[in-house]
């Protein structure tokens, strides 16, 4: 097992050598051209075999999905967002696009040139990474995190030089999800170029306010949260039955749960405070 020993890839099973493969968290390989179909923000080392196929498969899907989702958006609106912006941060070119209502993001870096798809990124997961065990539930305090309109998730670090000019800029942002954690993008910069990044990250984190303001898509928002209860009610209920807790007493709390997000109880309880103070 050296650089140049050969091993092959757990999904194609082409045999490649250490320059043209990865190793997964799981300890298989995953050669360049299966990895160009993960997420570009992935690391692989805290990718799963099975978080890599999940994402082989259903990346394609979310990014029509996105796409499709400025064709729902009518007017002078959609038009406005569907088109990519871009950045120059750097010598890393950046093209940006975000659709508000849906509450989703695409960032596509020159770089990424031959990967299979620009990454989708939603705001509901743009929160501090926590390990959590599989099947744990998504608690209550961590909903106050997604909806925390006060958050400037994305930010930029500067790293200067001895003489106090800033030499190195990385654009960074949480990611709850396991085979991400965290997307960063650096790049040595002269000192003009740093007001660059503190204009995306500025973008970033407007659009994500704009998201959680947009009360007339208020349906969207209680689906999703809809869709997320219904799991963290199945994950509680199936911990409930493994650790001898109440199965009823789960079902019955994602039942009162799902009532208040319909009668709107919840988006009251997480926006109605926000943005009164
Ligand atoms: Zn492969």
């Amino acid at each position: 097992m050296g650089l140049f020993s050969k091993e092959a890839c757990t999904f194609c099973g082409t045999e490649v050598g250490a320059l043209k493969r990865s190793k997964l968290a799981t300890k298989e390989y995953i050669c360049n051209d299966c990895k160009r179909k993960t997420n570009y923000f992935a690391r692989m080392d805290y990718t799963s075999r099975d978080a890599a196929q999940r994402m082989m498969d259903t990346l394609a899907q979310e990014a029509a999905d996105f796409e499709a989702s400025f064709d729902a958006a009518e007017g002078r609106f959609a038009r406005a967002e569907r088109s990519f912006n871009t950045w120059d941060l750097g010598r890393t070119r950046v093209h940006y696009r975000c659709n508000t209502a849906l509450g989703a993001f695409q960032l596509k870096l020159d770089v990424m040139s031959r990967e299979a798809q620009i990454p989708v990124f939603w705001f509901s997961r743009m929160i501090p990474y926590e390990l959590r065990p599989e099947g744990d539930v998504f608690d209550g305090a961590r909903r106050g995190e997604v909806m925390n309109a006060a958050a400037e998730y994305a930010r930029v670090e500067e790293e200067r030089d001895g003489e106090g000019k800033v030499k190195r800029c990385t654009l960074l942002f949480p990611y709850d999800d396991a085979a991400i954690r965290e997307v960063r993008i650096q790049s040595d910069v002269d000192e003009k170029d740093v007001a660059d990044f503190h204009d995306l990250a500025n973008r970033i984190n407007r659009d994500r306010r704009a998201w959680l303001g947009k009360s007339e898509f208020d349906l969207e928002r209680k689906n999703e949260m809809q869709l997320r209860n219904l799991g963290d009610t199945a994950a509680a209920a199936l911990k409930a039955a493994l650790t001898g807790g109440s199965v009823e007493e789960a079902v019955k709390e994602g039942v009162e749960m799902a009532n208040d997000i319909e009668e709107g109880k919840v988006k009251q309880g997480f926006f109605g405070k926000l943005f009164r103070k």
